[in-house]
């Protein structure tokens, strides 16, 4: 290691850029260079699943460009630069025909989206919607159309389910599950979620897969495993992400489910650290904002000064269906205990009690989703 390379951040989304402004607030002028491969606008990702409900074309949520960021930050930022490796001994990134030193390295480089491979001649109808850039390409081939076919029940795929609809868009969800993003709702809040997004007009297929997609007309043509057909102009893939680990393992760093950290955010090689959804932090993959900033703050003092280990608190999952809010808070998947309910229609609270009567986590969707603030104060923090 050589003290006058800069500390290397790889990614400008939430993680990368929390980290960048958690280390000014310690320390002025530590040199840092950011990588990414995208164009480094700074933006809430979150906003991605609300932007039709509130209006927004992708230049409206991205919040501060690249140079802005470079100024605001006092940083040195490399956009549409694609890391290509990391050779740990010489403490180098790859770029390419280029290296680039650093003193300590952050991966930040978030999740892939996973893709299917499902046959047919209509792959160019399917989008991903991950990040900025994504929604752009969205909102330009979704423009003078109507219909959209959702391959997903997960958060994202309701989310979208949502906005679309508040959006004035005709919506389909298919999904194999039976119910509304399993493991992560207990299914009475999942069933309420259903009956208010059906409500306001999203068909579901639940229990069957795409098995084809044609082209038809302008749009697609879907066949669905179940023997039904659905007419779509664009159809949204959100079956899941998969966080960005082969760069890592073929530098020679461990991996898992993400890039493996401990709770100081090292990976198994000297001076590289890894944070957000690409790592797995003391076993968990958590692909939300709030670890990362909690993260974030850690890293920070740890690059600056004094070796810190994230300590979480109580994260709950706001989840952004605004025809049925939602707050859940998952119970570790080991605890004990049974789920207690008090449902009226579509406004549940589900509570996780142990054996002992604590609340270890908890759903509450339609009026009983104001409670979140209040049950989040009971339910220990997700690793102390
Ligand atoms: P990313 O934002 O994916 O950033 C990765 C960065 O790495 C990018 O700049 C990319 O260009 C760069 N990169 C990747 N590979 C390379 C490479 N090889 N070389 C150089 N650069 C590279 N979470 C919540 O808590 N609440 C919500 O309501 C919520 N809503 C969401 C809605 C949607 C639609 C989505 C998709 C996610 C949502 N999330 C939500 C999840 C949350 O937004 C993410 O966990 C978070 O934004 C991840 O940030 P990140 O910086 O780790 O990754």
């Amino acid at each position: 290691m050589t003290t006058e390379a800069p500390i290397v951040i790889v990614g400008t989304g939430l993680s990368g850029y929390s980290l960048a402004r958690e280390i000014r607030k310690q320390d002025k002028d530590i040199a840092i260079v950011m990588v990414t491969a995208d164009d480094g606008f700074s933006y809430s990702k979150p906003m991605l699943s609300t932007g039709f409900t509130k209006g927004k074309e992708a230049e409206e949520l991205a919040q501060a460009s690249a140079d802005a960021m470079t100024e605001q930050l006092n940083l040195e930022l490399r956009t549409f630069t694609t890391v290509t490796g990391i050779d740990t001994t010489a403490h180098e990134l790859v770029l390419g025909d280029e290296r680039l030193r650093y003193s300590k390295l952050v991966l930040a480089w978030g999740a892939d989206v996973i893709r299917l491979n499902i046959e047919g001649d209509g792959q160019e109808f399917v989008h991903s919607i991950n990040d900025l850039m994504d929604y752009r390409a969205f909102r330009e081939a979704l423009a003078g159309k109507k219909r959209v076919a959702i391959m997903g029940a997960g958060l994202i795929g309701c989310e979208f389910a949502n906005d679309l609809r508040n959006g004035g868009v005709e919506v389909d969800v298919i999904a194999p599950s039976d119910t509304l993003m399993p493991g992560l709702l207990p299914s009475p809040a999942a069933e309420a979620v259903k009956a208010e997004l059906t409500e306001l007009g999203v068909g579901f297929h639940l229990e069957t897969v795409v098995d084809r997609i044609d082209r038809a007309g302008d749009g697609v043509r879907l066949a669905l495993a179940n023997g039904e057909t659905l007419e779509a102009d664009l159809v949204i893939s959100a079956v899941g992400l998969r966080p960005r680990t082969s760069l890592a393992e073929a530098a020679g760093i461990a991996t898992n489910r993400g890039i493996v950290v401990n709770r100081a955010l090292e990976t198994s090689a000297a001076d590289v650290y890894a944070l957000g959804d690409c790592a797995e932090v003391d076993g968990h993959v958590l692909l939300y904002v709030l670890p990362l900033m909690a993260c974030s703050r850690a890293l920070a003092k740890t690059l600056v000064s004094e070796r810190t280990e994230v300590a979480y608190g109580t994260m709950p999952v706001m989840i952004k269906t605004p025809c049925c809010p939602t707050a859940v808070c998952p119970p570790p998947s080991d605890a004990a205990g049974a789920w207690e309910l008090e449902q009226e229609g579509s406004d549940v609270r589900a509570l996780f009690k142990g054996a002992d009567g604590v609340v270890l986590g908890f759903a509450v969707t339609g009026r009983f989703a104001v409670e979140k603030q209040a049950l989040s104060k009971e339910v220990p923090p997700i690793h102390d």
